[in-house]
């Protein structure tokens, strides 16, 4: 995958090239990152991307020219690179999202910065625009990053486990398990014994339990999207039995519970 990010701060992505899965799939070659600095291509010797705003107005509005100019140099150089605008007005990235991406050659990253770029850009030159959640940030560099991070845990060959981004959450509308490492008990608390325990079938069952738990108590909208195994659905309706069973010794208790007079 070639991403080619348009920035006014190049120096920013150091981090997140130097480092971890993105650094080794580099060195991998699964991804190859350019990082084109816009100024560079603004002219003038102050090398300004930037104008106040048509209709006048507080903030300043990146100028059309620099970004037309640096998209087609990225295309010129990954051609067939589709190109997303960072933009708090897009499509909320999600995993789903990040997995579509992967099937593109390259993704042109353009990281908007002040009031945002003139609509010129926006219009012409962009296939999609992309927001990474329902707030504003200063700059489209950090929503740029965040994109090269999820895509390319997905690329096969890029993480160490040979699926372990398969069963990350969101993969297939399920939050994953929980996990424990060493200490066996840390502060009072112990791992679960079915861990310990070397079967590795009931260990699944559990992690599957585990993840339908949770994702029953954090994301019930993404277990309502999910298309439920005959082994879930099971799952599901022990627990069913069980909170009626909790129900129904409470009301043989207090009768007066379930009718809802005190
Ligand atoms: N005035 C713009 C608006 O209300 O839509 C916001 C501009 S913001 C201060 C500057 C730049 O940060 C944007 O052009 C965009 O590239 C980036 N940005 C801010 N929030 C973002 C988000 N949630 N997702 C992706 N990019 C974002």
């Amino acid at each position: 995958m070639e991403f080619t990010v348009l920035t006014i701060f190049p120096d920013m992505f150091q981090a997140l090239l130097g480092h971890g899965i993105i650094r080794k799939a580099i060195s991998l070659k699964k991804i190859n990152v350019t990082i084109l600095n816009i100024r560079d291509f603004a002219p003038g010797p102050h090398r300004v991307t930037d104008d106040t705003p048509y209709g006048g107005g507080c903030g300043m509005v990146m100028k059309p020219e620099p970004l037309a100019s640096a998209i087609r140099e990225a295309k010129h150089r990954a051609c067939g690179s589709k190109t997303i605008l960072l933009t708090p007005q897009g499509r909320v990235f999600t995993q789903d999202i990040a997995r579509s991406l992967l099937t593109f050659d390259g993704l042109i990253l353009v990281c908007g910065r002040y009031e945002g770029v003139d609509e010129r850009i926006r219009s012409d030159f962009v296939d999609f625009e992309i927001s990474i959640g329902d707030y504003v940030l200063t700059g489209g560099e950090l929503a740029a990053m965040v994109i090269i991070d999820a895509v390319t845990r997905l690329i096969p060959g890029t993480l160490g486990g040979a699926d372990s981004a398969g069963k990350d959450s969101f993969s297939d509308y399920l939050i994953e398990h929980a996990h424990y490492t060493k200490p066996r008990t840390f502060e009072g608390q112990s791992v679960p014994e079915m861990l310990l325990s070397g079967h590795h079938q009931e260990i699944e069952k559990w992690r599957l339990e585990s993840s339908l738990i949770r994702t029953f108590l954090k994301r019930k909208d993404l277990l309502e999207r999910r298309a439920l195994s005959r082994q879930e659905i099971d799952i599901l309706k022990k627990w069913r039995f069980e909170l009626e069973n909790i129900i129904h010794s409470q009301s043989v208790r207090s009768p007066d519970t379930l009718s809802g007079s005190q």
